[in-house]
């Protein structure tokens, strides 16, 4: 089942961002329409330094009519121009005209909008969407301009419009847009590579790609007692009870496709192994305590999943799972992903990145968002949904809020990622008919409790007890 869903999911998010990959390319052939590629600009030279500016300054082009207007005519059209400094990344704004003509102007703005013509960006075009307020007390401000590019990334367009606000009831009222540049591979060269969120200390080295340690002696041992540390997590994996046929029957369960409420089981397995090293790299909205938690989760893991070998990396070239923060407003949805009203998370499966990737809305904070991002990572590591009580993959309304991975989590993870199953590795997957026959279960028993589902829910067992204290150590 696990590839059918897999291929189902996948093909549901084929559809519903090809949707978006239409609009994407509407928009991005208008950008393409005039000959000139800086739009209704034009590129000049002084001393050197190329500036993109107006072609004709009264000309700057309303993308959008807002039914709320503000300042005079001439502040917007004659009196504020925008040139990009192609050398510095910098977008310098020059005022001519005088600050009383602001009066009633709330808030300036310069929005950063990718445009992305395919769906496949693995979120990192998420990165390169942001509103950079700024002001005018000054008459000549430089606004520094930075776009990333990964290398999952195809080339697009980003550009940039102004946009003035007005005092509202309760809220901002635009009253004043328009396209400032539009910048692609073609005109700009300035792109840097994505970094993944990093806090000194908080992740330990053990738990990093290339952990950089220090040249003294001290540091080196310190390094080898972490080292040790963790690794005796790995043994601890004999130490579990083994798999039994209530956690099989369980695999083979998850919620309809669509959401629906009811479970459902399917008739037989087909879960992909993981063979290879898993690097994660969490970007965007990224808060301390959304690292200090994978830390936790990476130790747990360790655990019940010793064949899966797990880091963190900051550097892009080495990310196989990168996990994007980013809050899912109105706009960001009709943007990217159709989240809003609809979904706090999802784990999109795909081949490149190696092991898929994940997005968390950020609106979310506290007990919330760790739930997110550990239901997540449990997809990442092969889990589905179910609708027990107890479990951070549960889609009951009756349901605990499970921040960490609960007892059937972590005995699914134990039964996926089991060092006996290691042999057959070589065919890719694991199947109903491996368990029965590596574990000597009873084929009837895992059939029985297939049709009675929810009663594979209730099962814990105490020497997972510390796995729950491991993950919530320090919360
Ligand atoms: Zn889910």
């Amino acid at each position: 089942m696990g590839i059918v869903k897999r291929q189902l999911a996948l093909l549901i998010w084929v559809f519903i961002w090809s949707g978006f990959a239409i609009d994407q390319l509407i928009l991005t052939f208008e950008h393409l329409q005039p000959r000139n590629i800086y739009g209704d600009k034009v590129m000049i030279e002084r001393n050197g330094v190329k500036f993109l500016i107006d072609k004709d300054l009264s000309s700057n082009q309303k993308i959008e009519n807002p039914p709320v207007s503000c300042g005079k005519k001439d502040t917007w059209e004659k009196d504020l121009t925008f040139q990009f400094d192609f050398e510095t990344s910098e977008m310098k704004v020059v005022f001519t005209g005088n600050a009383e003509d602001l009066k009633g102007v709330k808030r300036l703005s310069l929005k950063q909008n990718p445009v992305s013509i395919s769906w496949k960006q693995s979120g990192f075009d998420y990165l390169n969407y942001r509103t950079i307020n700024f002001e005018l007390d000054n008459n000549n401000i430089k606004i520094p301009i930075s776009i990333s590019r990964s290398k999952y990334e195809s080339p697009y367009f980003v550009e940039f419009i102004f946009e003035a606000y007005t005092g509202g009831v309760g809220r901002d009222l635009l009253c004043y847009k328009s396209n400032v540049l539009s910048l692609n591979s073609a005109n700009y060269t300035h792109y840097v590579p994505p970094k993944a969120f990093f806090i000194d200390g908080v992740l330990s080295d053990p738990h990093i790609k290339y952990p950089v340690i220090g040249k003294e002696f001290l540091d080196e041992l310190r390094y080898i007692d972490e080292f040790m540390e963790k690794n005796s997590y790995n043994y601890l994996h004999p130490t579990l009870p083994p798999v039994e046929e209530s956690t099989v029957a369980l695999l083979h369960a998850d919620n309809g496709h669509f959401l629906t409420t009811e479970w459902l089981v399917s008739k037989s397995l087909y879960i992909e192994k993981i063979t290879n090293e898993i690097v994660i790299g969490l970007y965007g909205d990224v808060l301390q305590s959304d690292l200090e938690h994978l830390e936790r989760l990476l130790t747990a893991i360790r655990v019940v999943a010793p064949t899966v070998k797990i880091s963190y990396s900051e550097n892009d070239r080495y990310v196989t799972l990168p996990i994007h923060f980013a809050k899912c407003t109105k706009e960001f949805s009709d943007m990217f992903n159709d989240c809003y009203d609809n979904a706090a998370g999802y784990f999109h499966p795909d081949s490149d990145p190696e092991h898929g990737w994940i997005w968390v809305d950020s609106k979310h904070v506290g007990d919330f968002r760790l739930s997110i991002l550990t239901h997540e990572l449990g997809h990442a590591l092969g889990l589905n949904h179910n609708f027990c009580q107890s479990s951070v993959m549960s889609y009951s309304k009756f349901s605990d809020d499970n921040i960490y991975f609960e007892h059937i989590d972590l005995m699914m993870l134990h039964a996926i990622h089991h060092p006996d199953l290691q042999d057959i590795v070589w065919k890719g997957f694991i199947s109903t008919n491996d368990y029965v026959d590596q574990f000597e279960l009873d084929r009837d028993k895992i059939e029985e409790y297939k049709e009675d589902i929810a009663t594979t829910c209730h099962k814990k067992p105490s020497e997972y007890d510390f796995l729950i204290d491991l993950q919530t150590r320090g919360y």
